[in-house]
């Protein structure tokens, strides 16, 4: 079922989440939520709190960024040999970051209508558990493992503005208040924090 998600400044964003514990908690259902709204939304990427569920759980869809770029795209933002993944990441960890860094334009499905570039490392390698539950260590690059750093800092309670140089969070300041405070229109269902304290 398709879920409402959370708006910047609802606490549960700043959270740090739980491991999901399989034998206490069937993710099927979670998982099938999650790709819903994700893909109602348009998203690439999402993450169980922006639902709030605040579990160590996302999935990610590089593929159809991929398929939806032409040759210099796909060889701009993609390794060679990687044509995208969709995949879900239980109790994800990176361990380890290249140290080539790039710079890309990121967005969020909770902070809507605001894109702004962001630099992270080039490739990482994730050790975590699919949809199956099967454990996987893997390595990432390019625009794959953007998302993926995206997602996995929100199961750290770090959204990708915090890591925005302090003049470009003032530049912005403006546009996040009118989001905090609801006045952005989405066309997916989106849940906006009342009595919010700014
Ligand atoms: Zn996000």
């Amino acid at each position: 079922m398709r879920q409402a998600i959370l708006a910047l400044g609802h606490q549960i964003l700043k959270e740090s989440c739980k491991d999901l514990s399989p034998e206490l908690q069937q993710p099927e259902q979670l998982i099938t939520d999650m790709w819903e709204t994700m893909q109602a939304a348009d998203g690439c990427g999402l993450a169980a709190p922006q639902i709030g569920q605040p579990i160590k759980l996302f999935i990610v869809d590089s593929q159809s960024i991929y398929e939806n770029l032409d040759e210099t795209g796909r060889a701009t933002y993609f390794s060679k040999g990687d044509t995208g993944i969709k995949e879900t990441f239980i109790n994800a960890k990176i361990i380890n970051y290249s140290e080539q860094y790039w710079e890309d334009e990121e967005g969020c499905l909770s902070i809507p209508k605001l894109f702004q570039p962001v630099s992270r490392p080039w490739q990482i390698t994730i050790d975590y558990y699919n949809a199956n539950l099967e454990h996987q260590v893997r390595t990432f690059s390019g625009t794959t493992a953007r998302i993926i750093q995206h997602e996995y800092d929100h199961t750290r309670g770090v959204l990708y503005i915090d890591h925005l140089k302090p003049l470009t969070k003032k530049i912005i300041a403006s546009k996040l208040k009118k989001i905090k405070k609801g006045r952005v229109s989405t066309s997916y269902p989106i849940k906006y924090q009342s009595n919010n304290k700014l």
